[in-house]
């Protein structure tokens, strides 16, 4: 048998314009994919349609093949695709392994601010910072919940963590690799991200569902991206597990800090590559300050 080249893809969101942070990860997908002599694909992650704008998405091939890079074409663009993540939605449904739940970001702080009160206890969070879902929708009469769906009431869609950990073997992991083709098993924790959103109240599915039902349909074998990412991780090799799935390598990267030494984020107003450009840094300066 032929071995197959290794998959790489490099998937920002255009709901801003990319940074240096995006710059280095695009670059170091694009050198792995060099060393190991693979093929790298560009992903456009554009589920979120209120932040994302297709002025952005430009934007994103005007800076990467600024900065030199190729990718192979057709590049997938995920707000075409909802009905194959609603499917892949729908395979976890059908294990009832997903729950609506109709509660507010608000709904959710109050009743976890009760049970503070009750018990005089912090609430957990879960790896990003957001309190872990207190399982108000979890519990609620079937009656009650086909009533509330037949309305057409706004829900996500939540994963019973707990049910769906039962179906897994003692211990789940991944394996990491690095420029030096080291290759070591990190086991992963789920758990930590309680009854996490599968399926968001705007669209058919969340970033956790489309990036396993991606990579998968796109063969990545390989996925580079930032640290920050590296938690979400234990999450998609769940998914991947009850779907079915392959799990890729992954290499989670450091990410790239401000002069003061704040992660750089679109949020944060960090500055665009389109701005480090105007300023006539080339191209070549930005690879070499990023160490390429
Ligand atoms: N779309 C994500 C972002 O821009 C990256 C997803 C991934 O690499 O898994 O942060």
């Amino acid at each position: 048998m032929v071995p197959t080249a290794p998959i790489f893809r490099f998937a920002p969101s255009p709901n801003g314009r990319l940074h240096l942070g995006h710059a280095y990860s695009a670059l170091l997908n694009a050198d792995f994919a060099r060393q190991f002599e693979g093929r790298l694909l560009l992903r456009i992650e554009d589920i979120d349609l209120g932040r994302c704008r297709p002025e952005f998405e430009t934007a994103i091939y005007d800076d990467l093949a600024w900065l030199g890079l190729r990718w192979e074409e057709p590049v997938r663009r995920q707000s075409d695709h909802f009905d194959f993540y609603r499917a892949a939605a729908g395979r976890l449904k059908d294990k009832k392994l997903l729950y609506p739940c109709f509660c507010s970001r608000k709904a959710v702080a109050d009743t976890v601010a009760r049970r503070e009160a009750e018990t005089g206890e912090a609430w957990p969070r879960d790896p990003d910072g957001a309190l872990l879902y207190p399982g108000t929708c979890c519990n609620l009469d079937p009656e009650e919940v086909r009533q509330r769906l037949s309305i057409g009431e706004p829900h996500a869609l939540r994963i019973h963590m707990t049910a769906a950990l039962a179906l897994m073997p003692e211990s789940l992991s991944y394996r990491r690799f690095d420029r030096e083709g080291r290759i070591e098993p990190v086991k992963v924790d789920p758990h930590r991200w309680g009854d996490a959103v599968v399926v968001r109240k705007e669209v058919p599915t969340s970033y956790h569902l489309s990036v396993v039902a991606d990579d998968a349909l796109q063969r990545i074998t390989h996925v580079v991206r930032g640290q920050d990412l590296e938690a979400a991780t234990d999450l998609h090799v769940l998914l991947q597990t009850l779907l079915g799935l392959p799990t890729p390598l992954y290499h989670h990267h450091g990410l790239i800090l401000d002069p003061i030494g704040d992660k750089l984020s679109k949020s944060r107003q960090s500055e665009a590559l389109a701005d480090v450009r105007a300023r006539g840094v080339t191209a070549a300066e930005v690879r070499r300050s990023l160490g390429f």
